[in-house]
C-alpha cells in the first residue's frame, strides 16, 4: 500500500476508534463539556469535606466533569503530605447519581494524555500566589501543593488568573460567565491550585452531603464497633475537640464572632449570635451536664467519645455510674471510624466551631437524625434548655 495523505488520515481514524472504544469499554469518555480538577490543599479532613462541597456544586454549576481528588492528610513527623484515594472512604456511586464525577487516577491513567498533554497543564487561581513578586500561581510550592500534584507526576506550564469570577453558581449567573471566558473547547481541563469553593461550605451545598456515603468497609467497621463493643439499646456520640491547637484557635474567638464551621449553629450572618469561648471550647461541667440531660432524655445505655486529644473516659465514667452507662472510645485514632460511628449514634452533641462536627451534623440533617452542640443555645444551661432563659453561669476548668 503507497502511503499518502489519505491513508494516513484513515490511520488516524482508526486509532481515534480504537482510543474511542478503549475508554468506552473503561466506562470512560471524555466529557465535551469539560473537567475539574482541584488539590484540597487547605486543612484537614473537615476542611476539606467543606470544600468538596462546593467544589461539586460547583462543578455542577458549569456542568463539568469533577475529578475527584485524593484526600491530603499528614503524618507526624513526615514533610510531605500523603495522598488517600477518594474512595479509600466513600462511595462513588450516589455522588454519580448527583452528577459526573471520576477519580483523579482514572482520570490521569485513561484521559489525561488525551484531553490534557502535558504542554498544556495551565494552574488556575484566583491572582498570584507564593512570596517574592511571584507572577503566577505557583500551584506545586510548599505542602501540600507539590506533593499533591506530584503524587501524578503533574507539572504546570502556565498560570491563569481567574479573578473577578467566583464560585457562587447559586446566586448568580456566575456559571455562564465561567462557560463564555472559558469554554470547554480551549480550556478543556480548568485545574485549581486550591478548591473552587468557600469555607465553610455555603449553605445550599451543605445538603449535598446525602451523596457523600462512607464506602461499605468504613460503614461495616462502624457497625461491627457499635454491635462487638457497646451494650444494646440507644447511644450517644460526643465530639470533644480539645487538642493544644484547639485552645489556641478558641483564644481568638472574641475576635472571629463567625470562626471557622460556627454559621452551622450560629447562622451565616450571625442570626443566633456571637461565638463565645464556651461554644469552641465547652467546660467540663458543660460537657457533663449535657451528656447527662441527654442520656436522661434518650434512655441512652452508653456514649461513643470521638476526641482529637482527652476523650475524658474516666470522668464521664463516674459522672454516669449511677446511670449505668457504658462510655466507649475507640482503640486505635482513626478519624474516618470516629466520624460514620457518630453518624450512626442516636443522638450526636458536636462542636459548632469544628468542621470536623459539622461532616456528622450534615450527615445526620440530610437522613433526619437529631444532633445539637455544645453551649449551644448560647446562654442556656442543657438543664433549663426548654424552661427559662435564665442566664446560667457554667463552671470553667
Ligand atoms: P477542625 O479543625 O475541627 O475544624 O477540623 P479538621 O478536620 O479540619 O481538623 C481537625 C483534625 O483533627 C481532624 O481532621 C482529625 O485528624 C483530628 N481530629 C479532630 N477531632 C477528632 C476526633 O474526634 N477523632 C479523631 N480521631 N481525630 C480528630
Ligand atoms: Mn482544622
Amino acid at each position: 500500500m503507497k502511503w499518502n495523505s489519505s491513508t494516513s488520515r484513515l490511520l488516524t481514524c482508526l486509532i481515534a476508534v480504537i482510543l474511542f472504544t478503549g475508554s468506552l469499554s473503561a466506562g470512560l469518555s471524555v466529557d465535551p463539556n469539560g473537567f475539574i480538577l482541584y488539590c484540597p490543599c487547605m486543612g484537614r479532613f473537615g476542611n476539606q469535606a467543606d470544600h468538596f462541597l462546593g467544589a461539586l456544586g460547583f462543578a455542577k454549576g458549569l456542568n463539568r466533569t469533577l475529578v475527584l481528588p485524593p484526600w491530603v492528610e499528614y503524618r507526624y513527623g513526615q514533610p510531605k503530605s500523603i495522598q488517600v484515594p477518594f474512595d479509600a472512604y466513600f462511595n462513588i456511586d450516589p455522588l454519580q447519581s448527583y452528577h459526573r464525577v471520576m477519580l483523579m487516577e482514572e482520570f490521569m491513567n485513561t484521559l489525561a494524555d488525551t484531553v490534557w498533554p502535558a504542554h498544556r497543564r495551565i494552574s488556575f487561581c484566583y491572582m498570584a500566589r507564593g512570596g517574592g513578586g511571584s507572577t503566577g500561581c505557583n500551584a506545586k510550592e510548599g505542602n501540600p501543593f507539590g506533593p499533591f500534584w506530584d503524587t501524578f507526576s503533574i507539572d504546570f506550564v502556565g498560570s491563569e488568573f481567574y479573578g473577578p469570577l467566583h464560585f457562587d453558581v447559586h446566586n448568580s449567573n456566575i456559571a455562564k460567565e465561567w462557560q463564555k471566558k472559558y469554554n470547554s473547547d480551549r480550556w478543556p481541563v480548568l485545574a485549581f491550585a486550591g478548591a473552587p469553593a468557600s469555607f465553610p461550605v455555603q449553605p445550599d451545598n451543605r445538603m449535598l452531603h446525602k451523596y457523600l456515603v462512607w464506602n461499605d468497609s468504613i460503614r461495616q467497621q462502624a457497625k461491627e464497633f457499635i454491635k462487638g463493643s457497646m451494650p444494646r439499646g440507644p447511644f450517644i456520640g460526643i465530639h470533644l475537640r480539645n487538642g493544644l491547637d484547639w485552645t489556641r484557635a478558641c483564644e481568638h474567638v472574641n475576635q472571629s464572632p463567625n470562626l471557622f464551621a460556627a454559621p452551622q449553629c450560629l447562622g451565616y450572618r450571625n442570626e443566633f449570635g456571637k461565638a463565645t469561648k464556651e461554644l469552641c471550647f465547652p467546660s467540663k461541667g458543660t460537657i457533663l451536664k449535657t451528656v447527662k440531660s441527654i442520656v436522661r432524655k434518650m434512655k441512652a445505655v452508653a456514649v461513643f467519645v470521638a476526641s482529637d486529644a482527652d476523650h475524658m473516659i474516666d470522668t464521664l465514667g463516674s459522672a454516669l455510674k449511677s446511670k449505668k452507662v457504658s462510655i466507649h472510645r475507640l482503640e486505635q485514632t482513626n478519624p474516618h471510624l470516629d466520624l460514620a460511628i457518630l453518624g450512626l449514634s442516636n443522638h450526636f452533641v458536636g462542636n459548632c466551631i469544628s468542621s470536623f462536627s459539622a461532616f456528622v451534623k450534615r450527615e445526620r440533617d440530610a437522613r433526619g437524625l437529631p444532633s445539637s452542640f455544645w453551649s449551644f443555645p448560647l446562654n442556656v444551661s442543657p438543664e433549663d434548655e426548654h424552661s427559662s432563659s435564665e442566664n446560667t453561669k457554667h463552671d470553667e476548668f
